[in-house]
């Protein structure tokens, strides 16, 4: 990392650039209100750190040793900048911000109309985005696969109706991804562009999603420990795009016997990632629980942790859903979870938990 001096002059910041550059690395440059400080995207071993403190506009040239710098409270704060939390605008929608955002839908569009009823019912609801999965990632190769993978012409159909229901109703709207064959199609329709779960290691997959511009709903593997799932977020924002959403939806659950919950919700990694980053975090209690029954439970506890916002799937007949109906909720209900946590939010108070 190297930390410019307040009064570097540009022609000075862009030299620093261009030796960086020299040494096969790239430059991410942070200009904040007081001073500019430049992160190092590659590897920093390469850099003679004393060559470059001695160049002119230069306050201080050091090697950061965490897997993950750019997203660090810690290099935002040094450049003055992003130092409390980073909001991402989506529509007219800001996620991050001081308001709890609520993202519903149906886990699967299945067709127009059952996709135009279900965005009818959570924007009456009061929730603010549309998600909807157009292409599922599925265990069984035997399981209904999304509309998308029915061929191009279908999920383009699909991804016209995700959009119209989202103009209609007012909520941008957000789907998954599942590989880099579908991202340049899903761009062009959504405002949020989703990576799921089991994609979260994919490098390939994020360079290409964040090369788009678009705000990312970034979902932590099952499996994965938190410093991983940070280190990954770098990928993304190495490519100089800072608008992630990070979300919790469940680790995989340990011990013989039967298994009461799909996931384990990892309720502390909420506020304990939002210690080390500005990137807003939220919660999914529906893929965690695996189980209507307790997303009302779990929906609470989430935004009582700290999260700027849940991601819950609906439908108004969930025994007809043709993915997850056992963990989805109806409008109705998600009515009741959104006031409540709107409550619980009031009671905490906004972003109790970031520095
Ligand atoms: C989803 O949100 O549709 C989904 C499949 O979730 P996850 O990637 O968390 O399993
Ligand atoms: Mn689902």
């Amino acid at each position: 990392m190297i930390i410019m001096k307040s009064d570097a002059t540009q022609e000075q910041i862009t030299e620093v650039v261009k030796e960086i550059k020299k040494y096969g690395l790239r430059a991410d440059v942070s200009q904040g209100a007081y001073r500019t400080v430049i992160g190092l995207v590659g590897d920093e071993s390469k850099i003679p750190f004393d060559r470059f403190a001695i160049l002119p506009g230069v306050k201080e040239a050091m090697m950061v040793e965490t897997p993950y710098k750019l997203i660090s409270r810690e290099y935002a704060k040094l450049s003055g900048e992003e130092s409390q939390h980073r909001i991402i605008k989506a529509g007219n929608i800001e996620i991050g911000g001081d308001e709890p955002v609520f993202m519903a839908g149906p886990c699967a569009v299945e067709s127009k109309a059952q996709l135009f009823k279900i965005a009818e019912g959570v924007k009456m609801a009061g929730a603010h985005v549309l998600r909807g999965g157009i292409f599922k990632p599925r265990t069984s190769v035997h399981s209904f696969q999304g509309l998308g993978a029915g061929g191009e012409e279908e999920a383009k159909e699909a991804l016209s109706w995700l959009r119209e229901a989202g103009n209609k109703f007012e909520m941008p709207v957000v789907t998954e991804v599942r590989g880099e064959g579908q991202v340049d199609l899903v761009a062009e329709y959504v405002d949020i562009i989703q990576i799921g779960a089991r994609n979260m290691y994919d490098q390939d997959l994020l360079t290409k999603v964040a090369r788009k511009g678009k705000p990312i709903l970034y979902k932590r593997h099952f499996g994965a420990g938190i410093e991983e799932f940070l280190s990954f977020t770098e990928y993304m924002v190495a490519e100089d795009n800072k608008d992630i959403i990070l979300c919790e939806r469940g680790i995989l659950p340990l011990g013989k016997g039967k298994s009461y919950t799909r996931y384990t919700l990892d309720l502390a990694a909420v506020p304990a990632i939002q210690k080390e980053t500005y990137l807003p975090v939220m919660v999914d209690p529906s893929h965690a629980a695996g189980r209507r029954d307790l997303i009302f439970s779990l929906s609470c506890a989430g935004i009582a942790a700290g999260a700027c916002g849940l991601m819950i799937e609906v439908h108004y007949n969930p025994v007809e859903a043709l993915v997850d109906g056992q963990q989805m909720i109806t409008p109705d209900e998600l009515k009741d979870v959104i006031n409540t946590c709107q409550r619980v939010h009031k009671a905490i108070g906004p972003r109790r938990n970031n520095n």
